[in-house]
């Protein structure tokens, strides 16, 4: 997922990457030489102490650098099947996230605390509203990434079906006599939910975004994803754009730009002529 991470120019995060592994035997005996990360991964914590109560026993948690709040996925595990059948390694990871990765990550953590509390009750609960503060202080933090969770959104929905045309070409390259048709169409649709859910996180957090400061060109990518095939994406990025029309300062200027751009789209769904009355309005009302 492409998107300029302040990690560009992190030394900490320069020196750790995108990504990194390392890998150590269980049982490592003194004359093994161990494998770390490097220093700087020191700086990457648990992004506050109310989320460090819940992923305490956990061997996947997520992390945020210290110096410029980048976040990253640290996993853990020993994978199965291993050559040497006497000894266990334990693979350890470290993933460069983005901020609308983040965001659901953070939202999973909050969603998981929920489930338990409802379950369990009693101490459960204490845990989730502890893991609710967590989640809400980085959800705060949240609010100054407007723009990168907005252009990841993006980003992700002109690329929705980046997952199944994978899917496709692993099955046909591995079963090429098989029909695929059912698993494809499966993992379609959880494209499309994916995409849905992304797009409802960008309509949260262009409520934070003052409209005078959201990019022209951003603008633009956000009135060509009304010609997207799927409805629900088309009725949420309407509606968020209607509400930035409406929010902003300058409505008339904004609702002509949004006017020029929407007529030019090839395909006119019911929503773009929705949008394009809608600016209309704004327009002649100025
Ligand atoms: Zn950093």
């Amino acid at each position: 997922m492409k998107s300029s991470l302040p990690s560009d120019t992190c030394p900490l995060c320069l020196t750790v990457g995108e990504y990194i592994e390392i890998e150590n035997a269980q049982d490592a005996s003194e004359w093994d030489v161990a494998e770390s990360f490097p220093q700087e991964a020191d700086q990457f914590t648990i992004p506050n102490s109310c989320l460090e109560h819940y992923y305490r026993y956990k061997n996947q948690r997520l992390l945020r650098c210290s110096n410029c709040g980048t976040y990253y996925w640290y996993r853990e595990w020993a994978p199965g099947g291993s050559e040497d059948v006497l000894k266990t390694y334990i693979h350890e990871s470290m993933r460069r996230l983005s901020f609308l990765e983040a965001h659901v990550e953070l939202h999973d953590a909050q969603y998981q605390a929920f489930t338990r509390a409802k379950e369990y009750g009693g101490s459960f609960e204490d845990e989730y509203e502890i893991t609710r503060q967590g989640v809400q202080q980085e959800m705060d933090l949240l609010k100054a990434r407007c723009p990168e969770i907005v252009s990841d959104v993006i980003h992700s929905v002109e690329n929705k079906h980046a997952r199944s045309e994978q899917l496709e070409e692993t099955l046909k390259l591995y079963a090429p006599h098989r029909d695929h048709t059912s698993e494809i169409e499966t993992q379609r649709e959880k494209d499309e939910q994916v995409a849905v859910y992304h797009v409802g996180i960008l309509a949260e957090y262009l409520q934070y975004w003052e409209p005078s400061t959201i990019p022209m060109q951003m603008i633009r990518s956000l009135v060509t994803l009304l010609a997207d095939d799927n409805q629900k994406i088309r009725e949420i990025i309407r509606d968020a754009l209607i509400r930035v029309i409406r929010d902003a300062t300058a409505h008339g200027k904004l609702a002509s730009e949004i006017l020029k751009v929407a007529q030019e789209l090839a395909v006119q769904h019911a929503e773009t002529q929705g949008l394009l009355q809608v600016c209309r309005e704004f327009i002649s009302g100025n």
